[in-house]
């Protein structure tokens, strides 16, 4: 380990990071960026400059209501890397959303594209805005004039943007032909989470499930554990929760435990993941009153005895406090950051094999990627080639990241973290900074 340790902990992030919350996802995410620094021995001008965005851009959006009057929203995009290829990054559109978070969100893509070997940077976007108080026309006014203030950071070779929370499809659709019109073409690989008819990619809804269920696998496997002789608990039944369920179910698990927003349900005998995802279906996306097993809270759902536990629901879920109660032999992280930083070192005591976040759930983000490389391509693949080429990376990121972690005796989550830091930084070096 290197000499330098404290360096970055008193002097260098600290000073113009953002101020947030010590517990929160992207101070967990920072601590384990300064962790793999140490393990590196990262060089301290690459410290900072990774500690940086390169790009950081506010606009102004102003819309043309439906009463006729004129409003101004506030629009963000930061890049906060792009040395490995274009940036990548969703766009949320929520009431509170702010700069800083953006920002923390942006570093997190660069670090997730590098563990996947995905050629794309790190980036991240948003409105403040309240969705659900606007009509369809003001979401595409809106959505046209951010997309407009930002044509010269967008672009299939400078930054991609994709669906985050609030955002949709619909919402793709729009920047995409936005952007078209203003480049006087038709140029599909602006945007990634497009409708298949407009070169969308097969594949893309199911792709973070099953990038996490290829990983849990691969996981599994180290530990000497037959997928159809485990029992499975998922928290959060939304797109990345059922359908992990549902592969694990193919696999042969038994998925002893789901959850959503209206609780847990929980069956020691293993519950019906196909007959849970008609309910759901029928019941207005909603797990209430599933009558295939009892309720249990979401809590209680976290602390079973299973082999597999998959948080796949929100942040924050496992901490310092309720570490110690966790059973399960594997967490894969669908959601992002839901084990807390204060939290590693107990289930590492503990001997629990966490799939980090920007592991577990990459499989997103690398179908993303084959959705650029098809529209760029103007060739597109059957489900079946997208479905192997993205078990074949998952499965290469893992095997990648088991052996740093063997190389250096660290858990999975530093090793993401030392791997993704380490091809990044390797990079920057060889191209050298325009200084
Ligand atoms: P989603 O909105 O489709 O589903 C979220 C699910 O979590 C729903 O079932 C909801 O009821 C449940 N939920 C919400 N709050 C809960 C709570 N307090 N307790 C228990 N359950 C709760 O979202 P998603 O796309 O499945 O994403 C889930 C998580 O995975 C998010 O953290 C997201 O950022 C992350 N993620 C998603 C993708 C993707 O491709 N969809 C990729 C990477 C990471």
């Amino acid at each position: 380990m290197s000499n330098k340790k404290n360096v970055y902990h008193t002097s260098i992030y600290k000073e113009p990071g953002p101020k947030l919350d010590k517990d929160s996802p992207f101070e967990s995410m920072m601590e384990r960026f300064r962790f793999a620094a140490e393990i590196l021995e990262l060089d301290e001008g690459l410290f900072k400059y990774l500690a940086n965005p390169v790009k950081q851009v506010i606009v102004s959006i102003p819309v043309i209501m439906d009463n006729g009057k004129l409003e101004v929203f506030e629009g963000y995009r930061v890049i906060h890397d792009n040395v490995l290829g274009p940036s990548k990054g969703g766009i949320r559109y929520t009431p509170d959303v702010h700069i800083e978070e953006i920002k923390a969100l942006a570093a997190w893509m660069t670090w997730k594209c590098a563990v996947v070997n995905v050629p794309f940077g790190g980036a991240k976007g948003g409105v403040r805005c309240n969705p659900k108080e606007l009509s369809i026309g003001e979401l595409e006014r809106l959505t046209r004039r951010y997309t407009a203030n930002l044509l010269e950071v967008f672009g299939p070779d400078r930054d991609i943007p994709a669906p985050d929370m609030n955002t949709n499809e619909q919402v793709m659709a729009w920047i995409m032909d936005t952007y078209s019109m203003n480049s006087l073409r038709t140029e599909t690989a602006v945007v990634t989470g497009k409708p298949i008819i407009l070169g969308g990619s097969q594949g893309r809804k199911e792709a973070t499930g099953r990038g996490l269920v290829t990983v849990v696998l691969a996981g599994l496997s180290k530990l000497g554990l037959m997928p159809n002789k485990v029992t499975v608990a998922v928290q959060g039944f939304g797109n990345v929760g059922s359908v992990s369920a549902d592969l694990m179910y193919e696999q042969g698990a038994s998925v002893i435990a789901i959850s959503d927003i209206s609780g847990g349900y929980y069956n020691q005998k293993g519950i019906d993941i196909p007959a849970a995802i008609q309910y759901l279906r029928n019941n207005d996306m909603s797990l209430s009153g599933f009558p295939g097993a009892e309720p249990i809270t979401n809590e209680e759902l976290l602390q079973l005895n299973c082999d597999v536990l998959i948080p796949a629901a929100k942040e924050d879920q496992i901490s310092k406090s309720s570490a110690d109660k966790i059973k399960a032999k594997i967490i894969a992280e669908g959601a992002n950051g839901p084990v807390t930083a204060n939290a590693d070192t107990i289930l590492e005591q503990k001997g629990i094999m966490v799939i980090p976040d920007i592991l577990a759930n990459a499989g997103g983000v690398t179908v993303s990627y084959f959705e650029w490389v098809q529209d760029r391509q103007g060739y597109f693949w059957t489900e079946e080639r997208v479905n192997r080429r993205l078990n074949r990376m998952m499965r290469n990121a893992f095997d990648n990241v088991y052996g740093v972690s063997e190389k250096y005796k660290i858990t999975l989550r530093q090793a993401a973290y030392v791997y993704a830091i380490n091809r990044v930084a390797t990079t920057l070096k060889l191209r050298g900074i325009y200084a």
